[in-house]
């Protein structure tokens, strides 16, 4: 079964066969129902309240600030309503006291999941093309086209599209023990799955087991994968596997890990329920894992649930 982890299940259908009709999006852009969420600085604006909400608007009050050519992004429709995605940032908007711009890496667990993979979508693209503003070919200022999923040169003619960065993360297993990692970045005695950026040239197996020998030195045969996620930040595509370890003797890259080790499937068990219950104390020096919200407590929790069909 199709497993959907945070920042997955996104409810808006995209429409993408109609984004290049520069005619209907602008059709849309008049609709009274359509609706756009504002970012300053890639954080989506939040209404504050029992329950945390994006604060969707209607396109009137930012109608200024589009016309002023503020990136504009048409994330899909979901019944019968447009959404769009706004970069604001820089905009002389008046601010509301009763919402705010807040990080989606902080917002992620706060609000419906849905949400979540609507603002995956929204804060990937509109982060690309503010990095993004000249052609890669020739320099030339470039242009938002196809609705915000392209942009254009003027000059050389070159499309550029809104790129995704595809990484591996796996669980090496070796019988009833698994290989986790503790990486520099990581508070106290965090680990996690192994993980890094694919190379061009490779497959997905290829990948898993190039990073599992870089990282820890363990050789790794068969490769199961398991499920995918996106990941804003910017923009990543996290794809889970199980790998079948071949060796045990673990030589950790300094440059990528503290360290690494083999944890029994009970004591990993352990790690995804302590996880589950809320972030355990950085300074702790029980070995922890990450939090529901990432991949790797969700391949973790898979294999120490009894998964292990490599
Ligand atoms: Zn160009």
């Amino acid at each position: 079964m199709e497993e959907i982890y945070c920042f997955a299940g996104n409810p808006l259908d995209r429409v993408s066969e109609r984004r290049r009709d520069t005619g209907w999006i602008a059709s849309l852009l008049d609709e009274p129902a359509t609706r756009v969420i504002p970012f300053r600085d890639l954080k989506p604006l939040i209404r504050n309240g029992s329950q945390m909400a994006l604060d969707w608007q209607p396109v009137g009050p930012w109608r200024e600030v589009i016309n002023a050519g503020a990136t504009l992004a048409f994330l899909g429709i979901a019944e019968a309503r447009a959404h769009f995605a706004l970069d604001a940032t820089g905009a002389a908007q008046a601010p509301d006291p009763a919402t705010e711009n807040i990080d989606l890496r902080t917002l992620a667990p706060l609000i419906p999941e849905t949400e979540a993979a609507i603002l995956a979508e929204a804060r990937s693209v509109v982060d690309w093309h503010a990095r993004h503003r000249f052609c890669t070919q020739c320099g030339t200022p470039s242009e938002v086209a196809s609705g915000g999923w392209a942009r254009h040169c003027p000059r050389c003619k070159a499309h550029h599209f809104p790129r995704v960065d595809p990484v591996v993360i796996m669980l090496a297993v070796k019988g009833e023990h698994a290989l986790l990692g503790r990486g520099r970045r990581r508070p106290g005695a965090r680990f996690s799955c192994l993980a890094g950026y694919m190379e061009p040239g490779e497959t997905l197996e290829d990948a898993v087991r190039r990073e599992v020998r870089e990282e820890s030195g363990i050789r790794c045969g068969r490769v199961r994968y398991l499920a995918s996620q996106p990941w804003p930040f910017p923009s990543t595509l996290m794809m889970g596997f199980l790998a079948e370890a071949l060796s045990e003797e673990i030589t950790v890259d300094p440059e990528e890990l503290v360290e690494a080790r083999w944890f029994s499937r009970q004591e990993i068990r352990d790690m995804v329920a302590r996880a589950a219950n809320g972030d355990p104390d950085p300074a702790t020096t029980v070995p922890s894992l990450p939090g529901p919200v990432a991949i790797a407590h969700q391949i973790c929790r898979r294999w120490a649930n009894g998964f292990d069909d490599i």
